[in-house]
């Protein structure tokens, strides 16, 4: 019974491991015992086979694999120890429990020396017989245990080495000297050393100089758990040698590294005994470089890789502490190219990038020692001079500077000239923060603007009035039109010839409440600036051709009334809104002449052509304004529908004498008459001047010779005398 119970127990355990129920032949001559074999081991969840002859067996197990064979050694055709030997040959995993008689026991010792399980000497007891059986299949299924276990160990370690060799990361252990008793394939892809290389060497190979202190606490960690070493940056050698089939742009990659003490586990001992670490290191070089990179953009401009704004206060922040500090002095100077914009316009923004560029080089080219040179807006740059001794210092400087733009620029086959205005603001004289020394610097580079351009000049306390002013102008502006402070005046074009007002060019002026009378060139530009001047367009428009149709009515007009437009009008539709307000006042277009000046097409040529033949096939007519002072004017005349051409009052001025001769205004009288067109001379102050364009061939006369610009009532009276 007690048999029985193990056996059945093994035979769970057998069917547990390879879930298949033992199959067992049976081998005997004697059909009697054979039958009491079988009847003994039938109760139990077997297979049985049976065989009463040798070659019987062999066949059965040349058909079935079997996992016992209970084997009488002395059979009438063949011997029991050739059927072992066809089993060792075919199924070695079989196992034999050989059963013999006395006679042939050498044979029975000869089946245990070739792998028999065991022996039964017969007669056998049935109990001893049972346990050979119920060892045999015990002894198979430990061993398809260990097999399976053995075969999952081996799995999950192809497994572990795959995701080891395979990790992003190199993975490392050391022994207690720091020597590398492990690493994996990942080392020769990031570092290019061999496993083979490493294994054995000490970790301080690996490390660049500079890091070795901090390498120490990583690379001999013991502590475990949080408290290890996290995420520690640490820079790594490349091997030297790396031939051609690894290249690293570096020789230096950039590791963060987490690691651990390892210890044997000791169940005796409360804690294990330290044979070395273990650690992760990740290849953050890339990260790094960008980080680096991200840094430099953050304070950097892109385009001439000069600093920025940002890190210019900063430095301009530590200098002036040092100032303090040491009591002396820094100078701020603002640069702002003088007419880049009609660069950038007329050559392109490509072409604006690289003449940026090629500035900021010859500016870097005058810089001394310590001195922070930024580009902070479109074409401003600023610069940053500590220990200045003497005004003079920042003198010479701002003179170098504009002394390096005065060598063309040369893009290709193009060629451009440039200048600049430089402001210059002291600490601590011209102010004691940042933003006052930026914002006074800035103040007085506008006064170099203002006072023609192309130079230097220090800030000066009483500049902020006139900034002052300049923002109060732009606050009054916006309630100009309100409170209907605009006024138009009217300056008469003469007939040189009859001396009769042939037309007037409507201007605009801006009586203000307290700094009375301002001319356009007060308001305009700022009007323009603020995009104020669509509205203060319209009501100019809308105010002349009112004018104008009262004239009508009164039957005094001049045959023709010029209106001057400003740029950003054009863009706007507003030719249409000419010809609905000329409709609404019931006035002939050809009454209307529309004043432009050559800049117009600059920005964008065909839209300005666009727009002109609007006006043109609208029936008013065009006139190119300061004809001789803009830009590519000729270039342009053909393509445009021009009607009138006046010549500006620059060449105007320049006749002062009896035997002055103007090249200039005699080709521009030429043009006109080659091209058809109407001319007016502007500016005509004296005598002299009328005389000389009325011999040259010019027509009509603009000036404060015949008339200044007049106000309604004193031309309405001009008018109505002359209609008489
Ligand atoms: P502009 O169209 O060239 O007008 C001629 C300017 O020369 C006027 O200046 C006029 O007063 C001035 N002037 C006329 N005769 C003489 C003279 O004999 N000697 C001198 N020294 N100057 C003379 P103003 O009125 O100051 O206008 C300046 C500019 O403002 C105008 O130049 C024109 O471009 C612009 N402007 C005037 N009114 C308007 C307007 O309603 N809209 C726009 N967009 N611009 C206007
Ligand atoms: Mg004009
Ligand atoms: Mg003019």
């Amino acid at each position: 019974m007690n048999a029985a119970h193990s056996l059945n127990f093994a035979a769970a355990l057998v069917g547990e491991a390879s879930e298949a129920i033992p199959r067992i032949l049976l081998v005997d001559d004697e059909p009697r015992m054979l039958s009491s074999l079988h009847e003994l081991l039938k109760p139990f969840n077997f297979k049985l086979s049976t065989a009463g002859s040798g070659k019987d067996a062999i066949e059965q197990l040349e058909l079935e694999k079997f996992d016992l064979v209970l084997l009488d050694m002395r059979l009438p055709d063949m011997s029991g120890l050739d059927i072992m030997s066809a089993i060792n040959a075919r199924t070695p995993e079989t196992d034999v429990v050989v059963i013999s008689g006395n006679t042939d026991i050498d044979s029975a010792i000869g089946a245990l020396k070739r792998g028999a399980f065991d022996y039964l000497r017969k007669p056998y007891a049935r109990e001893e017989l049972l346990k050979t059986v119920d060892n045999v299949l015990k002894q198979r299924s430990l061993a398809e245990r260990h097999r399976q276990v053995t075969m999952r160990l081996e799995n999950s370690e192809k497994n572990y080495r795959y995701l080891v060799d395979n990790s992003p990361d190199i993975i490392y252990a050391l022994d207690e000297e720091g020597k590398f008793t492990f690493v994996n394939n990942r080392v020769q892809q990031l570092l290019g050393y061999t496993r083979e290389e490493l294994i054995g060497q000490h970790y301080s190979v690996l490390v660049h100089e500079e890091d070795i202190d901090r390498a120490r606490y990583v690379f001999q960690e013991r502590r475990v758990g949080e408290r290890a070493s996290s995420n520690v940056e640490l820079r790594l050698k490349c091997h030297k040698a790396l031939g051609g089939s690894i290249t690293f742009e570096n020789s230096l990659l950039t590791i963060s590294f987490n690691s651990m003490g390892m210890y044997l586990s000791d169940t005796r001992k409360s804690s294990g005994e330290y044979f070395g670490t273990y650690g992760v290191a990740r290849d953050i070089t890339e990260r790094k470089r960008a980080e680096a990179l991200i840094t430099y953009q953050a304070y950097h401009d892109i385009l001439t890789d000069l600093p920025n704004r940002a890190l210019f206060k900063d430095r301009l922040g530590l200098s002036i502490i040092q100032c303090k500090r040491n009591d002396s002095k820094l100078a701020v100077m603002f640069i702002d190219l003088d007419r880049f914009k009609l660069v950038n316009d007329t050559m392109g923004h490509v072409m604006g990038d690289e003449l940026l560029r090629q500035v900021a080089i010859r500016l870097k080219g005058c810089l001394r020692r310590g001195d922070t040179l930024a580009r902070i807006g479109g074409d401003e740059f600023i610069l940053l001079m500590t220990d200045l001794k003497e005004k003079q210092d920042a003198i010479e400087v701002a003179e170098k500077f504009l002394k390096s733009l005065q060598q063309p620029f040369h893009f290709g086959s193009n060629e451009a000239q440039i200048s600049a205005s430089i402001g210059i603001a002291l600490y601590p004289d011209d102010g004691a923060s940042i933003e006052e020394l930026i914002r006074h610097a800035d103040l007085a580079m506008y006064h170099v603007k203002a006072q023609g351009k192309n130079g230097h000049g220090f800030y000066d306390s009483s500049m902020i009035d006139a900034s002052h002013q300049k923002l109060a102008l732009e606050k009054d502006l916006r309630k100009a039109l309100e409170r209907s402070e605009f006024e138009m005046h009217y300056q008469p074009q003469v007939d040189i010839a009859t001396g009769r007002i042939t037309g007037a060019e409507a201007l605009m002026r801006w009586q203000h409440p307290v700094r009375g009378m301002l001319t356009p060139g007060e308001f305009l530009p700022y009007a323009e600036e603020n995009g104020l001047i669509v509205p203060i367009s319209e009501w100019m428009l809308e105010t002349t051709l009112k004018h104008l149709a009262a004239w009508n009515e009164a039957g005094i007009s001049p045959t023709r009334l010029s209106i001057n437009l400003s740029p950003q009008c054009l863009e706007r539709g507003f030719p249409k809104k000419l010809q609905e307000a000329l409709l609404r006042h019931d006035i002939s277009p050809s009454q209307l002449e529309v004043e432009i000046t050559e800049n117009i097409c600059i920005r964008n040529p065909n839209q300005a052509i666009d727009q002109l033949n609007m006006l043109s096939r609208i029936g008013v007519s065009v006139a190119i304004d300061d004809f001789g002072t803009g830009y590519s004017s000729l270039a342009y005349l053909q393509r445009f529908p021009v009607h009138t051409l006046k010549i500006d009052q620059s060449f105007v001025k320049e006749i002062l004498f009896e035997n002055t001769r103007s090249p200039i205004i005699l080709a521009i009288i030429s043009i006109a008459k080659e091209l058809g067109l109407n001319l007016i001379a502007e500016g005509v102050e004296t005598e002299l001047q009328a005389d000389y364009l009325e011999k040259a061939g010019c027509p009509t006369i603009q000036g404060y010779y015949y008339h200044r610009p007049l106000g309604l009532d004193a031309l309405t009276r001009i008018l109505v005398q002359q209609a008489a």
